[in-house]
């Protein structure tokens, strides 16, 4: 007898049957329908013995000094400062929008007073700020929104900005100094020999089984269990009972080029061209050295694996169904990204799981 059935050995999955494993010594048995560990984070090593993330870049950032020494137990790291460049107008321009990209595009020689005060001239006031389209339209005007946001959005989307909650172009920031760097978290690093390698370390428990190749539904009334952790998507485990929950997917399509180096930056972001988003040239982001180079496009899909929740408000209505209904479900607990339909990093899965942990031993006392 398992103390717990825990489905999905990505974060959540992972952190969940490593503590209790480990700090509650709890028997857990952790099964995935895929056929490794890690999640959307797995990364491996290609034919060409290049390492490459299948499910598209992951950057691993975070301000939160629990989860990065959590992690840090599992892994070394590499610091790693994110870049992306987007490719408009025929010219390849720092995105996140800094100082830097309104000259270039512009032909202009602004410093940071002036360029903020180009900013705010081309800003459009809004009273609030709702969706995507606000957000971005507010800081910098039609012009850049059109450029660098609408079209990104409506291919990764399948939607308007003005379709989206204000939280999903949030994300990235607007700067009128130089940084070029993607993200400005306190810890910003990758696990010196990847993602997988630490996930391995992570489950390495005797209190921990491990079965991949396998779905939850296959085994539930086999596998006897007192609990139950579920990381996958919170809707297909109540069979739909209330519709579909939107998921958003993607087709990676990977190629090894017989070149050391593809592009310029770690990223380029296509906004107005192509029917994939982004290009991602993976030797930057490990800092392997080899002859090759790894590139992924990404597509956007309606349909397949689901990769993302879909924020926005007739969505989160639906959600909050499913919610209520787990809420009720006693000795399942809902953790991650799909289970929790939440826009959430890593880091932020990390520390969602973690909290759990704590609510699931503490409830014993
Ligand atoms: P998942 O990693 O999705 O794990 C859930 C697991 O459950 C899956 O392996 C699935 O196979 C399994 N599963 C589901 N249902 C069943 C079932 N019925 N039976 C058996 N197994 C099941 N975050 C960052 O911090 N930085 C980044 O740069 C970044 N880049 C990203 C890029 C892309 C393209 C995507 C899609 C995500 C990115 N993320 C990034 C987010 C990151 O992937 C997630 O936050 C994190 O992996 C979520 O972990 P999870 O355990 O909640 O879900
Ligand atoms: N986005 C955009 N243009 C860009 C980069 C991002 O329009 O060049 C928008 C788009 O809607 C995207 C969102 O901002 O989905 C969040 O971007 P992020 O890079 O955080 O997406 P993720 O890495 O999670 O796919």
């Amino acid at each position: 007898m398992f103390d717990f059935l825990i489905v999905g050995a990505g974060f959540a999955g992972s952190v969940i049957a490593e503590r209790l494993a480990r700090v509650a010594d709890k028997k857990v048995l952790i099964i995935d329908r895929r056929s490794h560990v890690g999640g959307n984070a797995y990364d491996h090593y290609n034919d060409d013995g290049l390492l490459v993330h299948r499910y598209g870049p992951h950057i691993f950032h975070t301000n939160s000094r629990e989860v990065f020494e959590y992690l840090s137990q599992f892994t070394e790291w590499r610091q790693y400062q994110h870049r992306v460049l987007a490719c408009v107008d025929g010219m390849l321009l720092p995105i996140p929008i800094n100082l830097d990209t309104i000259n270039k595009l512009y032909g202009l020689n602004l410093n940071s007073f002036e360029v903020e005060k180009f900013l705010e001239s081309k800003a459009e006031k809004r009273e609030h700020l709702r969706t995507s389209e606000d957000v971005v339209v507010s800081k910098v005007g039609r012009d850049l929104y059109e450029k660098f946001f609408r079209n990104y959005t409506r291919k990764q989307w399948g939607l308007d900005p003005s379709e989206l909650d204000a939280s999903v172009t949030a994300r990235v920031p607007t700067r009128t100094n130089r940084d070029d760097r993607y993200f400005t978290d306190t810890y910003q690093a990758m696990p010196k020999h990847g993602f997988t390698r630490m996930f391995e370390q992570m489950l390495d428990h005797p209190n921990i089984k491990v079965m991949l190749n396998v779905d939850y539904r296959e085994i539930e009334r086999v596998i006897p269990h007192r609990e139950l952790v579920f990381t996958g998507p919170v809707d297909e485990y109540f069979d739909f009972r209330f519709g579909k929950l939107p998921y958003r997917s993607l087709e990676f399509k990977h190629e090894t080029l017989d070149r050391e180096v593809q592009q310029a930056a770690p990223v380029v972001n296509y906004p107005n061209d192509f029917l994939y988003t982004r290009v991602t040239e993976f030797k930057y982001l490990t800092g392997q050295e080899h002859r090759k180079t790894s590139v992924v496009y990404e597509f956007p899909r309606a349909e397949g694996d689901p990769y993302y929740p879909v924020p926005r408000p007739e969505n989160a209505e639906l959600y909050q169904k499913y919610k209520a209904l787990a809420a009720a479900t006693k000795g399942v607990h809902f953790v991650g990204r799909l289970a929790t339909y939440k826009y959430y990093n890593m880091d932020q899965v990390v520390a969602q799981a973690l909290t759990t942990f704590k609510k699931i031993t503490g409830e014993r006392g």
